[in-house]
Protein backbone atom coordinates (compact mmCIF):
# COMPACT_ATOMS: atom_id res chain seq x y z
CA UNK A 1 0.00 0.00 0.00
CA UNK A 2 1.52 2.99 -1.00
CA UNK A 3 1.90 6.00 1.48
CA UNK A 4 -0.75 9.01 0.86
CA UNK A 5 0.84 11.82 -0.49
CA UNK A 6 0.87 14.57 2.62
CA UNK A 7 -1.84 17.35 2.71
CA UNK A 8 0.06 21.09 3.52
CA UNK A 9 -2.44 23.36 4.83
CA UNK A 10 -1.95 26.99 3.48
CA UNK A 11 -2.82 29.72 5.41
CA UNK A 12 -1.81 33.39 5.97
CA UNK A 13 -3.83 36.59 6.72
CA UNK A 14 -5.60 38.89 3.48
CA UNK A 15 -2.66 40.43 1.13
CA UNK A 16 0.24 38.02 2.85
CA UNK A 17 1.06 36.45 -0.23
CA UNK A 18 -0.77 33.03 -0.10
CA UNK A 19 -1.85 33.17 -4.11
CA UNK A 20 1.82 34.02 -4.37
CA UNK A 21 2.89 30.78 -2.80
CA UNK A 22 0.72 28.64 -3.95
CA UNK A 23 1.39 29.34 -7.46
CA UNK A 24 5.29 28.73 -6.36
CA UNK A 25 4.12 25.23 -4.87
CA UNK A 26 2.08 24.23 -8.29
CA UNK A 27 5.52 25.21 -10.18
CA UNK A 28 7.19 22.52 -8.04
CA UNK A 29 4.41 20.19 -8.86
CA UNK A 30 2.03 20.12 -6.19
CA UNK A 31 -1.59 20.02 -6.30
CA UNK A 32 -2.79 22.96 -5.09
CA UNK A 33 -7.31 22.63 -3.65
CA UNK A 34 -8.20 25.38 -2.78
CA UNK A 35 -11.18 26.30 -0.79
CA UNK A 36 -12.04 30.03 -1.81
CA UNK A 37 -12.03 28.64 -5.65
CA UNK A 38 -14.01 26.16 -4.64
CA UNK A 39 -16.86 28.58 -2.83
CA UNK A 40 -16.90 30.53 -5.68
CA UNK A 41 -17.59 27.70 -8.01
CA UNK A 42 -20.55 26.39 -5.55
CA UNK A 43 -21.79 30.21 -5.51
CA UNK A 44 -21.53 30.33 -9.08
CA UNK A 45 -24.52 30.12 -11.94
CA UNK A 46 -26.02 26.53 -11.26
CA UNK A 47 -23.23 25.63 -8.54
CA UNK A 48 -23.41 22.90 -6.21
CA UNK A 49 -24.45 25.35 -3.35
CA UNK A 50 -27.17 27.24 -5.07
CA UNK A 51 -30.05 25.17 -4.66
CA UNK A 52 -29.84 25.18 -1.00
CA UNK A 53 -28.70 28.65 -0.45
CA UNK A 54 -32.14 29.54 -2.48
CA UNK A 55 -34.19 27.26 -0.88
CA UNK A 56 -32.65 29.35 2.15
CA UNK A 57 -32.56 32.58 1.75
CA UNK A 58 -35.28 32.91 -1.57
CA UNK A 59 -34.53 34.33 -4.69
CA UNK A 60 -33.47 37.88 -3.27
CA UNK A 61 -30.10 36.89 -3.04
CA UNK A 62 -29.85 35.00 -6.52
CA UNK A 63 -28.21 36.92 -9.87
CA UNK A 64 -30.58 36.47 -12.66
CA UNK A 65 -27.74 33.68 -14.16
CA UNK A 66 -28.68 32.06 -10.62
CA UNK A 67 -25.45 32.54 -8.79
CA UNK A 68 -25.11 34.26 -4.94
CA UNK A 69 -25.68 37.85 -5.35
CA UNK A 70 -22.69 38.45 -2.71
CA UNK A 71 -23.90 42.16 -2.36
CA UNK A 72 -27.63 41.02 -1.81
CA UNK A 73 -26.30 38.49 0.70
CA UNK A 74 -24.49 40.79 2.44
CA UNK A 75 -27.20 43.12 3.28
CA UNK A 76 -29.13 40.51 3.97
CA UNK A 77 -26.41 39.22 6.98
CA UNK A 78 -25.86 42.77 8.07
CA UNK A 79 -29.91 43.29 9.04
CA UNK A 80 -29.98 39.28 10.21
CA UNK A 81 -27.25 37.61 11.54
CA UNK A 82 -28.56 34.35 11.71
CA UNK A 83 -28.71 34.45 7.89
CA UNK A 84 -24.79 34.52 7.90
CA UNK A 85 -24.64 31.62 10.20
CA UNK A 86 -27.39 29.55 7.99
CA UNK A 87 -25.38 30.15 5.06
CA UNK A 88 -22.04 29.31 6.40
CA UNK A 89 -23.80 25.84 7.34
CA UNK A 90 -25.30 25.28 3.82
CA UNK A 91 -21.46 26.46 2.51
CA UNK A 92 -19.15 24.87 4.80
CA UNK A 93 -19.78 21.43 5.02
CA UNK A 94 -20.37 21.76 1.24
CA UNK A 95 -16.75 23.03 0.92
CA UNK A 96 -15.15 20.45 3.22
CA UNK A 97 -16.86 18.05 1.20
CA UNK A 98 -15.31 19.55 -2.16
CA UNK A 99 -11.90 19.38 -0.72
CA UNK A 100 -11.68 16.63 0.44
CA UNK A 101 -12.88 14.92 -2.75
CA UNK A 102 -10.11 16.91 -4.81
CA UNK A 103 -7.47 16.13 -2.32
CA UNK A 104 -8.28 12.00 -2.21
CA UNK A 105 -8.24 12.67 -5.96
CA UNK A 106 -4.68 14.04 -5.90
CA UNK A 107 -3.45 11.35 -3.75
CA UNK A 108 -4.76 8.97 -6.03
CA UNK A 109 -2.55 10.02 -8.85
CA UNK A 110 1.22 8.32 -7.60
CA UNK A 111 3.09 11.27 -9.16
CA UNK A 112 1.58 13.95 -6.78
CA UNK A 113 4.32 14.60 -4.14
CA UNK A 114 2.15 16.42 -1.58
CA UNK A 115 -0.98 18.56 -1.96
CA UNK A 116 -1.34 22.06 -0.78
CA UNK A 117 -4.83 22.38 0.70
CA UNK A 118 -5.38 26.66 0.77
CA UNK A 119 -7.60 27.61 3.47
CA UNK A 120 -7.79 31.67 4.31
CA UNK A 121 -9.53 31.02 7.35
CA UNK A 122 -7.56 27.58 8.43
CA UNK A 123 -7.14 29.02 12.05
CA UNK A 124 -10.23 30.98 12.41
CA UNK A 125 -12.57 28.00 11.14
CA UNK A 126 -10.46 25.25 13.20
CA UNK A 127 -12.07 22.25 11.04
CA UNK A 128 -8.40 21.94 9.11
CA UNK A 129 -6.33 21.05 11.75
CA UNK A 130 -3.67 18.36 12.39
CA UNK A 131 -6.08 17.07 15.52
CA UNK A 132 -9.04 16.26 12.78
CA UNK A 133 -7.05 14.66 10.21
CA UNK A 134 -7.22 17.22 7.56
CA UNK A 135 -3.78 18.59 7.56
CA UNK A 136 0.08 17.07 7.77
CA UNK A 137 1.30 20.23 8.10
CA UNK A 138 0.30 24.12 8.51
CA UNK A 139 2.34 26.14 6.63
CA UNK A 140 1.77 30.07 7.19
CA UNK A 141 2.90 32.95 5.16
CA UNK A 142 3.32 35.81 7.31
CA UNK A 143 4.26 39.67 6.73
CA UNK A 144 3.83 42.93 8.49
CA UNK A 145 0.51 44.56 8.87
CA UNK A 146 1.45 47.31 6.59
CA UNK A 147 2.97 45.13 3.99
CA UNK A 148 -0.53 43.33 3.92
CA UNK A 149 -2.20 46.80 3.85
CA UNK A 150 -0.50 48.17 0.65
CA UNK A 151 -0.54 44.80 -0.70
CA UNK A 152 -4.21 44.57 -0.82
CA UNK A 153 -4.79 48.26 -1.70
CA UNK A 154 -2.85 47.81 -4.68
CA UNK A 155 -4.08 44.71 -5.67
CA UNK A 156 -8.28 45.97 -5.24
CA UNK A 157 -8.04 49.27 -5.12
CA UNK A 158 -9.96 48.84 -1.34
CA UNK A 159 -9.40 51.96 1.10
CA UNK A 160 -7.17 51.51 4.16
CA UNK A 161 -9.88 51.29 6.69
CA UNK A 162 -11.76 49.01 4.21
CA UNK A 163 -8.34 46.53 4.41
CA UNK A 164 -8.64 47.33 8.09
CA UNK A 165 -11.94 45.86 8.63
CA UNK A 166 -11.16 43.16 6.85
CA UNK A 167 -8.44 42.37 8.77
CA UNK A 168 -9.83 43.16 12.51
CA UNK A 169 -12.50 39.70 11.29
CA UNK A 170 -9.36 37.45 10.94
CA UNK A 171 -7.11 36.03 13.21
CA UNK A 172 -4.06 37.77 14.38
CA UNK A 173 -0.78 37.00 12.92
CA UNK A 174 0.20 35.81 16.86
CA UNK A 175 -2.79 33.33 16.27
CA UNK A 176 -1.64 31.79 13.05
CA UNK A 177 2.23 31.57 14.27
CA UNK A 178 0.88 29.75 17.27
CA UNK A 179 -0.56 26.77 14.83
CA UNK A 180 2.42 27.01 12.12
CA UNK A 181 4.83 24.18 12.07
CA UNK A 182 6.55 25.83 8.76
CA UNK A 183 6.29 30.10 8.14
CA UNK A 184 7.24 31.60 5.11
CA UNK A 185 8.16 35.06 5.73
CA UNK A 186 6.84 37.46 2.94
CA UNK A 187 8.28 40.57 3.73
CA UNK A 188 10.58 40.35 0.85
CA UNK A 189 10.73 40.32 -2.57
CA UNK A 190 9.29 37.44 -4.48
CA UNK A 191 12.53 35.85 -5.50
CA UNK A 192 13.11 35.49 -1.36
CA UNK A 193 9.24 33.80 -1.41
CA UNK A 194 10.30 31.70 -4.25
CA UNK A 195 13.60 30.51 -2.22
CA UNK A 196 11.68 29.83 0.83
CA UNK A 197 9.44 27.65 -1.12
CA UNK A 198 12.40 25.56 -3.08
CA UNK A 199 13.34 24.75 0.64
CA UNK A 200 10.09 23.86 1.96
CA UNK A 201 9.49 21.90 -1.40
CA UNK A 202 12.42 19.67 -0.44
CA UNK A 203 11.13 18.99 3.13
CA UNK A 204 7.26 18.33 1.84
CA UNK A 205 9.09 15.85 -1.20
CA UNK A 206 10.67 14.00 1.93
CA UNK A 207 7.68 13.42 3.92
CA UNK A 208 5.85 12.27 1.25
CA UNK A 209 8.12 8.99 0.72
CA UNK A 210 8.93 8.10 -2.61
CA UNK A 211 6.31 9.33 -4.32
CA UNK A 212 8.92 11.84 -6.46
CA UNK A 213 12.34 11.31 -7.66
CA UNK A 214 13.82 14.05 -5.12
CA UNK A 215 12.70 11.42 -2.02
CA UNK A 216 15.57 9.88 -0.43
P1 LIG B 1 -3.31 36.54 -0.52
O1 LIG B 1 -3.61 35.41 -1.48
O2 LIG B 1 -2.68 36.07 0.77
O3 LIG B 1 -4.46 37.46 -0.26
P2 LIG B 1 -1.64 37.48 -2.72
O4 LIG B 1 -0.77 36.31 -3.00
O5 LIG B 1 -2.77 37.75 -3.65
O6 LIG B 1 -2.18 37.45 -1.19
O7 LIG B 1 -0.71 38.78 -2.61
C1 LIG B 1 -1.27 40.07 -2.46
C2 LIG B 1 -0.66 41.02 -3.51
O8 LIG B 1 0.70 41.24 -3.19
C3 LIG B 1 -0.69 40.44 -4.91
O9 LIG B 1 -0.90 41.49 -5.82
C4 LIG B 1 0.70 39.84 -5.08
O10 LIG B 1 1.12 39.82 -6.40
C5 LIG B 1 1.55 40.79 -4.24
N1 LIG B 1 2.72 40.14 -3.59
C6 LIG B 1 2.72 38.99 -2.87
N2 LIG B 1 3.96 38.74 -2.40
C7 LIG B 1 4.76 39.73 -2.83
C8 LIG B 1 6.16 40.05 -2.68
N3 LIG B 1 6.98 39.28 -1.97
N4 LIG B 1 6.62 41.17 -3.28
C9 LIG B 1 5.79 41.97 -3.98
N5 LIG B 1 4.48 41.75 -4.17
C10 LIG B 1 3.95 40.65 -3.60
Amino acid sequence: MAVLAPVIGLTGGIGSGKSAVAEVFAAHGAVIVDTDAIAHTMTGPSGAAMAAVATAFGSAVLTPAGALDRAAMRELAFADPAARARLEGILHPAIRAESARQVAQAQADPVVPYVILAVPLLVESGAYTRGNGRVDRVCVVDCAEETQILRVMGRSGLSREQVLGIMSAQATRAQRLVVADDVIDNNGTLAALQAQVAVLDLRYRRISGGNSPNAE
